[in-house]
């Protein structure tokens, strides 16, 4: 939708309010790739960080700049600029990894643009630079993951962020079909890791408070239990033989989850922080030191990891878009992010006129 090389833009305006600015459409430089959109997410991170509070934090790597938002972004690569790695073509399908780093220092040159040491050289698309809920992106050629067929634009917005979040921390727990897995906190990112763990093999059992939230894991296969049942520890107990999960992936963020999961754990398992924000508080010597259980923290992924996660969703047959409730348009953005914030929604997506149509058609 755009006229006179003028695109239409979404802006986060903190205390809940969000605007729709025009933009000129940006021309590709040296290394740049300019994507027509087709499918960016909406992101917890995003509320918390940008849309909840009254002043947004404008410093560090969830400093918002008052860019475009949307750090989900998936498309088609319409124009390439000098010095692009001829591998990239007019048309190419593409996942933005979302996360730009210098590209020299020692975490950039593993692939972990997520954690660049440059003060500078580091910006994240839809907090530092514009980002994806628009009609046109312009990236940098060295963050972009090839979208394999037959996955979709709203497959990869999915992997962008969330799934791909997920995905690393299955790899850190190092999840296989020895495993039992518990997922704590089954908004778009735990549904991804359970949907996950389960086509790495394991038993995954899910654990949510909110009633819908619950319902949407069990229409996608994961056995879900009630967080606020008083008898939840020893029904996860029961469920895994006596022992407990010898994996639990917390995607809550809440501290009565994430002691929960350590105090179900057997005796060495890998637990996975994953859900941001918040605090837990346990005892020690008991919980973790008695039991030999592994805490690992897991932030975003590598840009290698992204482009394994949609390698093997094309061989598991596993298509993320189905953890996808609602698609809009960029001019409903405001309507796309008060719906995501009230929690009664699950992935929530703004995508092209072309894409919503397809997703619509397919459900
Ligand atoms: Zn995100
Ligand atoms: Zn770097």
């Amino acid at each position: 939708m755009t006229t006179d090389n003028i695109m239409s833009g979404v802006v986060i305006k903190g205390s809940r309010r969000v605007a729709i600015q025009d933009y000129p459409i940006p021309v590709p430089g040296v290394g740049e790739v300019l994507l027509e959109m087709q499918a960016s997410g909406l992101c917890g991170s995003d509320l918390r960080a940008i849309y909840r509070p009254e002043n947004p934090k404008s410093e560090g790597a969830e400093g918002y700049r008052g860019v475009i938002a949307g750090h989900e972004p998936c498309g088609k690569i319409v124009a390439i600029g000098q010095n692009v790695s001829p591998e990239w073509k007019v048309n190419d399908r593409v996942v933005v990894y979302h996360i730009h780093g210098c590209g020299s220092c020692r975490e950039c040159r593993a692939g972990r643009f997520i954690s660049c040491h440059s003060e500078t050289g580091r910006e994240a698309y839809g907090w530092q630079r514009n980002g994806g809920h628009s009609d046109y992106i312009l990236t940098s050629a060295a963050d972009l993951v090839r979208l394999l067929e037959p996955l979709s634009y709203i497959d990869g917005s999915v992997i962008a962020c969330g799934l791909g979040t997920a995905y690393a921390a299955t790899l850190r727990a190092q999840i296989s079909g020895l495993d039992t897995v518990l997922v704590t906190g089954m908004g778009p990112v735990g549904l991804g890791a359970a949907l996950l763990a389960q086509k790495e093999g394991a038993n995954v059992y899910g654990l949510e408070v909110d009633p819908a939230r619950r319902q949407a894991a069990e229409e996608l296969g994961i056995y879900t239990l009630d967080g606020a049942s008083p008898k939840v520890k020893e029904t996860i107990i029961e469920l895994t033989g006596g022992y407990g999960p010898s994996v639990v992936i917390d995607c809550s963020g809440h501290p009565s989850a994430r002691l929960t999961g350590l105090e179900v754990a057997r005796e060495w398992a890998r637990i996975v922080f994953v859900g941001e924000g918040g605090s837990v508080t346990f005892d020690v010597s008991p919980l973790v030191i008695h039991k030999s259980l592994t805490i690992y923290g897991s932030w975003v992924c590598s840009i290698s990891q992204m482009e394994s996660l949609v390698e093997n969703l094309v061989k598991w047959k596993l298509f993320p878009e189905k953890v996808v409730s609602h698609v809009f348009s960029v001019h409903e953005a405001e309507k796309a992010y008060a719906l995501f914030d009230s929690g009664k929604s699950g992935k929530v997506i703004i995508a092209s006129e072309e894409e919503a149509k397809r997703w619509k058609e397919s459900k």
